[in-house]
C-alpha cells in the first residue's frame, strides 16, 4: 500500500472518519436480534436518537440515506410533491416521486442557489394537489444551505395539512435544526454520524405519523416500523453492528462536551476555513454555505484536488454532473480537530503555490487560526 493511502486524511463531506472508540465498539461480537440484550441496546440508541432529533418519534433502517427518502416520501405524499431540486440529492426526491408512481412539481435552480419562501408559496398557491415538500437541509452536492425551517413556516400556514419532509443527512449532528414545522427529518450514518454507510433514520412528527397511517410499501413500510421500534425491536433483522455503533458515537459526542459543543465548534471551523480559503483568492460556491462542508469553485478545482491528493495527503471531494472537475468540497461533518483542518487549508494553500497561483507564505493557516483561536480565546 502506498504511504499515500495509509497516511491519507480523509476530508470528503461522506464517508466521514470513524472514531476509534466506536470502530472499537463496532468490533464486540455479533449480538441476536431478537434478544434482551440487544432490545436493551436499541433501547439506549433511541433514547439518545430522540435528543438528537428533538422530535415526537425515531425510526432506524438499515438502508442507505436514500432509503429513508423513498419511505419519506412513500409513506408521506398521497399526491403530489413539490421538490426542490438545487443539486443531485434535491433532483433525487423527483426522482423518487415519479418512480413511486405520484405526481413532482419541481422548484430548480443552479447548485449555488438556495430555494426562496416566496417560490415554495407560489408553488403551494398554484398547485393545491401538493401535500407535502421535499427539501434538503444542507444540499451536498453544491453544499448549499436551504432556508428549510422559513419555508417549512410559511408552507403550514397556507396548508396547515402540508408535510415537510427535510433530508438533514448532512444537517442532523451538524448544526442545530428547529424541528418545529417539520415533520420528517432525515439522517444518514455515513455523513455527519461518523459511522459506516448501512443505516439511515428518520425523525417524525406526531403529524407525520397521523398521515402514515396504516403505511405504504412492505419493507419501507413505516408504521409497521414505528409500531416495532416503539417495542424496541425492529420488524427485520436489526443492523445491530451499526446501531451499537450509533449509541458509541452519540455517547462519544456527549463525553466531548456535547451537541451544542459539537455545532458550535462545526460553525466556527466552517467559519475559519471560509475566510481560509477567501484568503487565498478562492471563490466560496455556494449563495448560503451550509456548515456541513467548503465549497469553492475554480478553473483549477480538478488540478488542486488532485495535488491535494498525490503530494499533499488530504482526500476532498470533487464535483458530480455538470460541476466535474469545477468544483472542490471539503467536509467539516464530525469531531474534526482544528489542528487536522490547519493541515487542509494549508495543503490548498502549498497546491495553489504548486500551481504557480501564489507563492506560499502560510497565509491559510494563519488567517483559520485568527479566526478559529481567537474567538475561542475570546479577544477578536
Ligand atoms: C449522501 C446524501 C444522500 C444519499 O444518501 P445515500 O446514503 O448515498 O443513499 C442524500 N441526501 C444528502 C443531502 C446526502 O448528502
Amino acid at each position: 500500500m502506498a504511504i499515500a493511502e495509509i497516511f491519507m486524511l480523509l476530508f470528503t463531506p461522506g464517508p466521514t472518519p470513524v472514531p476509534e472508540s466506536v470502530r472499537q465498539a463496532m468490533a464486540t461480537p455479533t449480538l441476536h436480534h431478537r434478544t434482551p440484550e440487544f432490545e436493551a441496546i436499541f433501547k439506549e440508541t433511541r433514547e439518545l436518537l430522540f435528543k438528537l432529533f428533538r422530535t415526537d418519534e425515531v425510526v432506524m433502517l438499515a438502508s442507505s440515506g436514500t432509503g429513508a427518502m423513498e419511505s419519506a416520501v412513500t409513506n408521506l405524499c398521497h399526491d403530489t410533491l413539490l421538490s426542490i431540486n438545487c443539486g443531485k440529492f434535491g433532483e433525487r426526491f423527483g426522482k423518487i416521486a415519479t418512480a413511486s408512481g405520484l405526481n413532482n412539481v419541481e422548484i430548480k435552480h443552479e447548485w449555488n442557489t438556495p430555494a426562496s419562501v416566496a417560490e415554495v408559496e407560489e408553488a403551494l398557491k398554484e398547485n393545491s394537489s401538493i401535500d407535502a415538500i421535499a427539501i434538503q437541509i444542507s444540499e451536498s452536492a453544491g453544499g448549499l444551505r436551504h432556508p428549510v425551517e422559513e419555508i417549512a413556516k410559511a408552507a403550514k400556514a397556507i396548508n396547515p395539512e402540508i408535510i415537510v419532509i427535510a433530508d438533514g443527512i448532512t444537517a442532523v449532528g451538524v448544526e442545530p435544526i428547529d424541528v418545529t414545522h417539520i415533520d420528517c427529518i432525515i439522517a444518514g450514518s455515513q455523513k455527519a454520524l461518523m459511522l459506516p454507510p448501512g443505516l439511515a433514520i428518520l425523525g417524525l412528527s406526531n403529524v407525520a405519523i397521523e398521515k402514515i397511517g396504516e403505511g405504504k410499501g412492505y419493507y419501507f413500510n413505516l408504521a409497521t416500523e414505528i409500531k416495532k421500534q416503539r417495542e424496541n425491536t425492529t420488524a427485520w433483522t436489526a443492523p445491530t453492528t451499526l446501531v451499537i455503533g450509533t449509541r458509541a458515537i452519540l455517547e462519544e459526542i456527549e463525553s466531548k462536551g456535547g451537541l451544542d459543543k459539537l455545532y458550535a465548534d462545526t460553525a466556527l471551523r466552517a467559519k475559519a476555513t471560509r475566510n481560509a480559503l477567501e484568503a487565498l483568492g478562492l471563490h466560496i460556491y455556494p449563495q448560503s454555505p451550509a456548515a456541513s462542508m467548503s465549497t469553492v469553485d475554480d478553473e483549477h478545482a480538478k488540478e488542486i484536488r488532485d495535488l491535494l491528493k498525490t503530494d499533499f495527503g488530504v482526500n476532498v471531494a470533487g464535483g458530480q454532473d455538470h460541476l466535474k472537475g469545477k468544483i472542490f468540497r471539503i467536509n467539516q461533518m464530525g469531531l474534526i480537530e482544528p489542528y487536522e483542518m490547519v493541515a487542509v487549508v494549508n495543503a490548498v494553500e502549498l497546491s495553489l503555490s504548486k500551481l504557480g497561483r501564489r507563492t506560499f507564505d502560510g497565509t491559510a493557516s494563519r488567517v483559520f487560526n485568527e479566526t478559529y483561536f481567537k474567538s475561542i480565546i475570546g479577544n477578536s
